[in-house]
């Protein structure tokens, strides 16, 4: 996401960023994931921010994920399913799991044959192309992550990926109708050359799915955060996205406490 959808700077910046240094990451995923689920009890009652979005991860921790991919985009099912495994071992910490059909991925197409996203960021109102996405996508989309692969977003070619948490719905898209800003939540976009340009930047996917589960714009900005998924250097540009993929129990607990789950 770009400078524009930030708001919350700080408010996910508790706890050290353990996961991805341990040398015994297995153990350390089920002490973060023991602690997300303790925490999330916790806070449930007092702090329920839904913001009427639908629940997305279900009592056995699972987050529907529904790719499609661009045709004529050029972006294999082979990256996407690589993407995948990745978003797997990344939300394990958090004591998730991603429910997606296997390959191949539904492709589906924009006016004109293009892969390049039209995006409206800081804009009250969604672009034609997200709307014409959302509206044709998202139809039976409750509950569950839809993740768009495209080639570049329009707006900004060097972005790698946005995504419409629910804060972002609701505090931006002011002007757009309440049917459609339901419906988009849970939608994000993967722009795939902007990921080759970085070399990659292998936890796009993830990273936007935690926007989404946590309801939220925020980045870390602190140094210390730096092997975090959701840090990004102040005053970023698009083009030095992280690397990062730890998760806090923080952060787990955040996803727990909107899903509402226990
Ligand atoms: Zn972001």
């Amino acid at each position: 996401m770009n400078a524009l959808l930030i708001f919350l700077a700080a408010s996910l910046a508790a706890g050290p960023a353990r996961a991805g240094q341990s040398p015994d990451l297995s153990q350390a995923f089920s002490a973060l994931s023991a602690q997300a689920k303790r925490a999330s009890t916790r806070l449930k009652a007092s702090d329920a921010q839904n913001h009427g979005a639908p629940r997305l991860v279900d009592s056995g921790g699972a987050v529907r994920l529904a790719p499609f991919v661009c045709a004529g985009s050029g972006i294999s099912d082979a990256q996407v399913s690589a993407d995948i495994a990745r978003a797997r071992k990344v939300l394990s910490q958090c004591g998730l799991k991603i429910a997606v059909s296997p390959a191949p991925y539904p492709r589906f197409s924009l006016p004109d044959g293009r892969c390049n996203l039209e995006t409206d960021e800081g804009s009250p109102v969604f672009s034609s192309d997200e709307r014409d996405l959302i509206s044709r996508y998202r139809t039976k989309g409750a509950g569950v992550l839809t993740a768009f692969y495209l080639s570049w977003d329009s707006e900004d070619p060097n972005e790698a990926g946005t995504s419409i948490p629910a804060d972002y719905a609701a505090e931006v898209k002011t002007a757009a109708p309440a049917s459609l800003r339901r419906q988009a939540l849970g939608t994000l976009f993967i722009f795939q050359k902007a990921r080759e340009t970085m070399g990659g930047d292998a936890y796009t996917l993830p990273h936007e799915m935690v926007h989404i589960l946590t309801e939220s714009s925020a980045h870390l900005y602190a140094p210390s955060d730096s092997t975090n998924l959701m840090y990004r250097p102040l005053g970023y540009a698009s083009t030095s996205a992280s690397q990062g993929s730890a998760l806090t129990s923080a952060q787990c607990a955040r996803i727990w406490q909107v899903s509402g789950q226990p």
